[in-house]
């Protein structure tokens, strides 16, 4: 399709995006092998090898001539009056935007900021693994400073989080998500103390021994029959399942396997990862090797790995659906588990000090409560060496468990370390995004309950490429958002979403 865009600097754009896109998919590949079956001594060379690609990469990316061509290439546009909304048009717009992104910050500043997060995830393991805040405190000082910085190379701004919260998700206000959070966390709050007021639904027999070999074949079976595309995809190992890509036709995701945590460990988070593969998966195959490929922010792939994850993963009709093939696949495991049960048991609520592990009613509370550190540290309005304290008392307040320690405290993610401030708002504003999602897709779907209980997943799937998948990264976050379901960003779907399914499980 952009071969017919008469523009000598659009195509000149075109092939370096290409050639860009090559090399990353070779640091994608090193980086994914890193996490799963590189020999441990390989560390050091695979460090190498990574930098030698980012900083290619980053030449091809930030050079001057880039800035020329795009310069040029919009004054083709201009001059040839091409549609805004155009595939080519939101091509150079994205480009210009990561161009614009990526020259702002000084190289000398990349340079430093790279040395400090790696030293900073040293030590970051070291104070975590002796359970001392104090350890890392310097570190993460450093860390804030510097990120005080970069926000000012993109002043003005409305508010210092607005440029961190961009880079992961563009076009997203700190204003709006803060709103947005704020009944969120009010209501999710009151709901959660509802259910500890109420008796608690019994999950022991998730944790009966599930054959690990038969696990592997299960979920390679419940992925493959959902749509994950095994002839463009791979499930493999590590030790934080995660999901990686390198073109349309080759997407990666990971899980793990635990003998007595099957769901906690492999089912559910492979159908999460799947979740982020499918997206992958279903981009536009022509929008490969160009700024429109990928997904549109982190926020709207969580919103993809939540739905699968939850919305479908976790409904009665799909548990439907499920229940007998598991007792197919392991005899005798859950002979005595009725669908009730097993329904009540895979949705319990139970607030954690750990957020990876947290349930739908007390995920984004744990989020929250970063967010708001992040901005206080960053407005200074925290220091750095009161956030134990500080994290702790929130715990209690909003979750009603305080830490005994650091390790699982503030200590036990490793954003901060690795320098990724802005980023813990995606998770919530995944979730809130599926909820939306899933109830457009109800609207057109009727029966997709019905279907889902029958193990027909396919016009869910073509519902979510259609209005999502394919567009890449042609359109920004809250332009995706509302072409899928006609709305604004806005918690009511998910307040709704979790109002009637844990009044129902826990009799509110
Ligand atoms: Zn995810």
């Amino acid at each position: 399709m952009f071969d017919t865009v008469t523009s000598d600097a659009f195509q000149q754009l075109r092939q370096r995006a290409a050639e860009v896109s090559r090399y990353g998919a070779a640091a994608g590949l090193l980086g994914w092998d890193q996490e799963t079956y590189m020999p441990p001594k390989g560390q050091a060379a695979r460090t190498r090898q990574l930098s030698a690609l980012a900083e290619l990469i980053h030449r091809l990316s930030t050079g001057p001539e880039v800035g020329e061509w795009l310069t040029q290439a919009e004054a083709d546009m201009e001059a040839q009056g091409w549609d805004p909304d155009s595939d080519a048009a939101r091509f150079l717009k994205v480009a210009r935007r990561d161009y614009d992104r990526a020259t702002r910050v000084p190289t000398e500043w990349v340079v430093e900021f790279s040395r400090l997060t790696s030293e900073a995830k040293m030590h970051w393991q070291q104070a975590r693994a002796q359970k001392d805040f104090r350890l890392f405190a310097p570190y993460l000082r450093r860390i804030v400073e510097m990120r005080r910085q970069y926000a000012e190379f993109f002043a003005p701004y409305d508010h210092i989080y607005d440029p961190l919260l961009d880079g992961f998700e563009p076009g997203m206000k700190t204003a709006t998500v803060q709103a947005l959070f704020a009944g969120l966390r009010r209501e999710q709050v009151a709901l959660l103390h509802a259910i500890l007021e109420r008796p608690q639904v019994d999950d022991a027999f998730l944790y009966r021994p599930f054959p690990v070999a038969r696990q592997k074949t299960f979920v390679r079976e419940v992925l493959e029959h959902m749509g994950f595309d095994f002839q463009r995809g791979r499930l493999d190992e590590s030790a934080h399942p995660f999901t990686t890509g390198f073109s349309v036709d080759d997407v990666r995701l990971t899980t793990r396997y635990k003998e007595t945590d099957f769901f906690g460990q492999a089912f559910y988070s492979s159908l999460h990862e799947m979740g982020h593969g499918l997206y992958g998966q279903g981009v536009d195959p022509r929008y490969e090797e160009t700024p429109l490929a990928g997904g549109a922010s982190l926020g709207v792939h969580e919103s993809q790995s939540r739905l699968w994850e939850n919305l479908v993963g976790r409904s009665r009709s799909y548990l439907q659906w499920l229940l007998p093939r598991l007792r197919d696949a392991f005899p005798g495991v859950l002979d005595d588990v009725d669908l009730d049960a097993f329904y009540r048991g895979v949705n319990k609520v139970q607030p954690s000090l750990i957020r990876t592990e947290a349930d739908e009613v007390t995920y984004n509370l744990h989020i929250m409560l970063r967010m708001d550190l992040e901005i206080a540290l960053l407005e200074g309005r925290v220091d750095v060496d009161d956030l134990p304290e500080v994290w702790n008392r929130r715990m209690e307040e909003d979750l009603g468990v305080r830490p005994k320690d650091d390790a699982e405290g503030v200590l036990q993610d490793i954003h901060w370390a690795m320098g990724a401030l802005g980023y813990f708002p995606t998770y919530a504003l995944g979730n809130v995004m599926s909820a939306q999602i899933w109830q457009a897709l109800r609207r057109d779907i009727p029966d997709v309950e019905a279907q889902m209980q029958a193990g027909r997943f396919a016009d869910l799937l073509a519902w979510l490429r259609e209005h999502i998948h394919r567009y890449g990264r042609k359109f920004e976050p809250l332009e995706v958002l509302q072409k899928a379901t006609g709305q604004e960003l806005q918690s009511q779907p998910y307040l709704d979403y979790l109002r009637t399914k844990y009044g129902e499980i826990y009799g509110l």
